[in-house]
């Protein structure tokens, strides 16, 4: 038996998919909603995976620090990237890959949540949205 635990995390970010086909070239916005499922060997002494706070306190205040409100761009994008920053004086996150929602939920899990979390919790998956009808999951 595998028990998961899955918490919602909410943000508002920017980004652009350079060489996209259609709209998705243009600089643009979602409200971005990340749900991170933690799976642990055994339940904790009071019978859960993790406290669902544990998740949002982690990877709720990288994702509030380092993406909410923010830009996020490929690092292959620098020109855009380097008017906004000029231009509004705001920082832009850079991403080794195109900013989609399947390359930003694979550094999520990847690259990120190893930081976040350590012992025997893991995070599993991370499924992110980008509209209410579009969605990645990685595991
Ligand atoms: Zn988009």
């Amino acid at each position: 038996m595998t028990i998961t635990a899955t918490r919602k995390i909410e943000f508002d970010a920017a980004h652009r998919v350079m060489l996209h086909e259609s709209k998705c070239k243009n600089l643009h916005g979602h409200r971005y909603v990340v749900e991170v499922t933690a799976e642990a060997p055994e339940l904790d002494n009071l019978g859960r995976v993790v406290d669902f706070g544990v998740l949002k306190e982690k990877l709720g205040s990288w994702i509030n620090e380092h993406w909410d409100h923010q830009t996020i761009l490929f690092d292959e994008d620098k020109a855009l990237g380097d008017a906004i920053a000029t231009e509004t004086g705001q920082p832009i996150f850079y991403l080794s890959a195109n900013p989609t929602a399947e390359n930003m939920a694979n550094y999520l899990l990847k690259e990120i949540c190893p930081t976040l979390f350590d012992g025997p919790l893991k995070i599993v998956k991370i499924t992110l949205r980008e509209t209410p009808n579009c969605w990645v999951e990685v595991s």
